[in-house]
């Protein structure tokens, strides 16, 4: 066979050669053992977790190292693309903190190795194509489906593996004719691999997450171009990853079965095989047992829950980080204010086997985050949140910065911080008797008379001096207490409750109601001086008029 003339036959048009790609695609300049890596996302609009997983592996990676990071559009499968899902993909990362030194952006590409979207690339795919078929490594294959099953259908009944090769290579070794004759008829054809492999031989792989690796040779002549001349995933990554410089190909463990076709296309393509990072899947627990986090089942797969739900994504990359690197905890123990990105990440300290996503533990990392957020920063995402996700909310918040940010001040600071808010949604619960609109009518407990409640009220107002400062406000309440026949005295109360009508706890939860219409607040002294002596009064004034009716 004149592999030469095939080639010809098959790529009439390809004029530029695999050296002049080598020219224009140069060796980067970066430091010595910087990592060159990618985020290779297909763009089918459903951004999940996992996607954030090996975004944020590849980032620490590549920064890390004074390497270079770069977004690649993976779009060959115009089939699974939804429109506008490049937009979400793109600002979805942002969002998180994922900032490319290169690739696909919003207006674009930016940077020399593109173009970084694979529909845009056929042309130097086929200058690949064409040179494997010219060294009889490649060869067009016109199988139809109907065939292709009832291969399969075959294999199947014989108990044989699965797949194009060995004797069911019917495409293989046919004469120029037979190939002729088709493309004469005007028959679809895709390229296959001439897979050299055997499944009788096995070799060692070195992976930096899955460590050593005993790997079997692929013996299937894998597509390269379907018929429409667009690479299958396998080819682009090799020809992509070659010509982009990639040091070190991060990506999910799915792709490990087809990872000695990878290895041998590198080789049939005199490529340099990148180091590859293949991390497990995300796991949860399900009942006693653990699964993959999945699409149908799991809500907190998808990113758009994080943002909704209002988590900050500083909790979503601190909690991300201690799921990859497990001694991140203790690292942000030890350094409480340092730039997350002064943590020294590595790939290595992945659970091979897949991490396993705790929600719980997401929520208490972002209590600590948001904690040691200032009150500033907390109202600023707080309001960017409440507008898009609780708008109502979010004009409140946006009409008076000052009130809400002395709110949010309360508890904040010092060695041990207030830990009320995990997600901006629970800000509302928390804060929003503030407001009048929110201020939920008090529930008094059952056990006291309304008329006892509000001549409490009554005495609280008497003496109530905005003024005053919180020793001397408390002082007060402590002689009201008194002098309804209460006890100030707790362990007096503890030892024996009978011997007392109530306690200064009791009245202070009357006060407490009648002010926030909640029976837990922040320091009730702190949340009268915010919302002022006029407020103030008008509620404990509104809430005895509601104790007569
Ligand atoms: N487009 C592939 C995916 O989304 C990329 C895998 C890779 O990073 O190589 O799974």
């Amino acid at each position: 066979m004149d592999y030469q003339a095939l080639a010809d036959l098959l790529f009439p048009d390809v004029t530029m050669t695999p050296e002049d790609l080598e020219k224009k695609f140069p060796l980067r300049d970066v430091p010595q053992g910087a990592v060159v890596t990618r985020m290779a996302p297909s763009p089918t609009g459903f951004v999940h977790l996992g996607n954030l997983v090996q975004g944020l592996t590849s980032e620490r990676m590549a920064h890390q190292s004074g390497g270079v990071l770069f977004l690649r559009v993976e779009d060959t499968d115009a089939k699974r693309e939804v429109p506008g899902a490049v937009e979400v993909l793109i600002n979805t990362l942002k969002h998180y903190g994922i900032q490319f030194d290169e690739g696909a952006t919003m207006d674009g590409d930016s940077g020399i190795y593109g173009p970084y979207r694979q529909r845009q690339r056929a042309d130097i795919y086929h200058v690949y194509a064409r040179k494997l078929v010219s060294e009889g490594k490649a060869y067009p294959c016109f199988c139809t489906e109907e065939e292709l099953s009832a291969m399969r259908e075959q294999q199947e009944a014989n108990k044989e593996n699965t797949g194009y090769y060995g004797k069911y290579a019917i495409w293989r070794d046919r004469p120029m004719e037979d190939i002729q004759a088709q493309l004469d008829a005007g028959n679809p054809w895709v390229l296959r691999f001439r897979s050299t492999g055997s499944i009788q031989n096995q070799f060692k792989f070195d992976d930096l997450v899955k460590g050593k690796l005993t790997i079997t040779e692929n013996d299937i002549d894998h597509v390269l171009l379907k018929s429409d001349g667009i690479p299958t995933y396998h080819f682009a990554h090799a020809v992509d990853d070659h010509l982009m410089r990639t040091t070190h190909v991060v990506r999910g463990d799915e792709w490990l079965p087809t990872l000695p076709f990878h290895i041998q296309l590198f080789q049939a393509l005199g490529f340099k095989l990148p180091k590859y990072v293949h991390i497990g899947p995300l796991m949860k627990m399900d009942g006693t047992s653990k699964r993959k986090l999945s699409k149908r089942k799991d809500p907190e797969l998808a990113l758009t829950f994080y943002k909704a739900e209002g988590f900050p994504v500083e909790a979503v990359y601190e909690y991300i980080m201690t799921l990859l690197n497990s001694n991140f905890e203790d690292w942000r123990r030890a350094n409480p204010d340092a730039d997350p990105t002064t943590f020294p990440f590595s790939p290595k300290k992945l659970n091979p086997a897949g991490s396993l996503f705790d929600y719980a533990k997401l929520v208490d990392v972002s209590k600590n985050v948001i904690s040691r957020m200032d009150a500033g920063k907390v109202y600023r995402l707080l309001t960017e949140w409440a507008k898009e996700f609780d708008p109502d909310f979010g004009a409140a918040l946006d009409a008076d910065p000052d009130f809400a940010t002395r709110i949010l001040a309360i508890g904040r600071g010092g060695k041990k911080p207030r830990k009320d808010l995990a997600v901006w949604k629970d800000a509302k619960d928390y804060m929003g008797f503030f407001y009048d609109q929110y201020l939920e009518k008090p529930a008094f407990e059952g056990k006291y008379d309304a008329s006892l409640i509000a001549d409490v009220l009554n005495r609280f107002l008497a003496s109530f001096d905005f003024a005053d400062d919180a020793n001397t406000w408390f002082a007060k309440v402590k002689a009201i207490t008194e002098e309804i026949g209460f006890t100030t005295d707790m362990k007096a109360y503890k030892a024996d409750p009978d011997a007392f009508p109530g306690t200064v706890a009791d009245v202070s939860t009357f006060v407490r109601l009648a002010v926030t219409g909640k029976t837990n607040s922040p320091d009730l002294y702190t949340v009268m001086q915010i919302l002022g002596e006029d407020r103030t009064r008008q509620r404990i004034q509104d809430t005895i008029s509601l104790l007569k009716e």
